[in-house]
């Protein structure tokens, strides 16, 4: 008997969990750690912030279907993985023993590297997490019945751009929709080199196409931007030029605004010696193991992947969901060949696909490989996509509820655009 811990049920735990259960042999433990006891639907969370949705329809409580599966479910956050130990730490004190453990904890928050940054002691609101979403769409009730100016963007060392793109659109829209559009003036503040770049030195004509966007919908742009300090009402952001010197100080008043933070890996494993980076990202070989604890994987957003390229502000690649479910689906087989006395053998596809919500209408983008030059370069926007978002959401929470395996890019999202077949050797 072999027990597997997953710590994590969001994106890449809960799915990990599942084809794990697939993976493994009858008699293996299989355990899930989540510090959240609710899984929910983080690309939903700027639908949630301008109610659109609500919290309970983007979240599910996952220890029905888990305790169907035979899986075990700990509702309590891990304070600290000890490797040496093969034992995981939990905030209540106990410690959970594993033979493998999957790392799937997402990003720590890091808003308190910008002052003012943030929900918690900050000014500005966040997406990153649905309690977020919750506070955020509060302000939004205040901000709309007395409008001023918005601020929305990413700060210096973020790799999360696609959803500051995305709120701003929404904003936009749910603006338009109340007939007040008219009364806000919009600037977005991006630590990306230009509009468009997202992190991936750009996908297709993302820079022609989103920054055609922004001008139809009036919305200014600041790029090379540094967010000195955030004041209530006031942000204090410097744009940099091309060699990353300083070219100008703004002084932004604001009413409302969201700024995604730059994001680290999670206290648990911050520092621990082998397993991760400076910035606390896990570090990974090609087959998702970490190169020193060897029974250590991880997936999601807290591996340690390099920027595409140097931009002048620091700036961060995005970890998006197909990448992901190709992580979850790759580490559940090498686990397996490992219990079975095989190496591991699969590999992620490193791709970059993702659908951006622009409210009524929405921009698809496909990179295949993520870093450029690439095979496949392919943007383009229209109403489908924000009908496919639909969607997608419906058929993720569907498939979280159900516990089942199916890989949902694979099977909706390459095969709706149709290019399910296009893989990178050995992917
Ligand atoms: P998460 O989904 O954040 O899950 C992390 C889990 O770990 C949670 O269950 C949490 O409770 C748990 N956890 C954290 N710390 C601990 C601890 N110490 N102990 C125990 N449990 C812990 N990608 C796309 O492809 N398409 C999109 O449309 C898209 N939209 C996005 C929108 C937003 C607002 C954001 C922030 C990201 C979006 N992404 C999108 C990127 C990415 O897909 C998501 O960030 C995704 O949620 C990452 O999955 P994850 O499993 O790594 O982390």
């Amino acid at each position: 008997m072999a027990h597997i811990v997953i710590i994590g049920a969001g994106i890449g735990g809960l799915p990990m969990a599942y084809e794990m259960r697939d993976a493994a042999r009858a008699e293996d433990r299989i355990t899930v750690i989540s510090k959240d006891a609710k899984f929910h639907f983080v690309p939903s969370n700027p639908w949630v912030a301008v109610n659109w949705r609500q919290r309970a329809d983007i979240e599910i409580d996952p220890s029905e279907v888990l305790a169907r599966k035979q899986i075990d479910f700990i509702p309590t956050g891990a304070r600290r993985v000890h490797p040496q130990e093969n034992a995981v730490e939990l905030e209540d004190g106990r410690k959970i023993e594993y033979d493998y453990l999957v790392i799937a904890t997402g990003p720590k928050l890091a808003f308190d590297e910008v002052p003012g940054l943030g929900p918690h002691d900050g000014f500005t609101q966040s997406v990153c997490h649905v309690d977020h979403a919750v506070t955020s769409e509060r302000a939004w009730q205040d901000f709309v019945k007395d409008p001023g100016p918005v601020v929305v963007g990413a700060v210096q060392g973020a790799s999360c751009f696609g959803p500051a793109y995305e709120f701003a659109m929404i904003l936009d829209a749910d603006l338009r929709k109340r007939k007040i559009r008219d009364r806000v003036p919009m600037t977005f503040v991006t630590s990306e080199p230009y509009i468009g770049h997202l992190g991936l030195a750009g996908v297709g004509d993302s820079k022609g196409i989103m920054e055609s966007a922004y001008r139809d919908r009036h919305i200014k742009w600041i790029c090379n931007a540094r967010v000195e300090r955030i004041e209530d009402g006031m942000m204090h952001v410097i744009e940099h030029d091309d060699e990353g010197k300083e070219k100008r100080r703004h002084e932004l008043p604001f009413k409302f605004s969201m700024m995604l933070p730059a994001f680290k890996g999670v206290d648990a494993v911050f520092g621990v010696e082998g397993l991760v980076n400076p910035r606390g990202f896990v570090l990974i070989d090609k087959y998702q193991r970490n190169p020193t604890h060897r029974n250590i994987f991880s997936v999601g957003v807290c591996v340690a992947i390099p920027p595409v390229e140097a931009t002048p502000v620091p700036t961060g690649t995005p970890k998006t969901g197909y990448m992901i479910e190709s992580m979850v689906t790759a580490t559940a087989h090498n686990i397996r060949a490992l219990i079975d006395g095989r190496e591991p053998a699969e590999t992620a596809t490193w791709n970059a696909v993702c659908l951006a919500d622009f409210g009524d209408t929405g921009a698809a983008f496909v990179a295949i490989p993520q870093i450029p030059p690439r095979n496949m370069n392919w943007f383009a926007q229209g109403k489908w996509v924000h009908l496919a978002k639909i969607g997608f959401e419906k058929y993720f929470l569907r498939k979280m509820r159900k516990g089942t395996t199916e890989p949902v890019y694979e099977k909706v999202v390459m095969n709706a655009i149709g290019i399910a077949k296009l893989k990178q050797p050995g992917g």
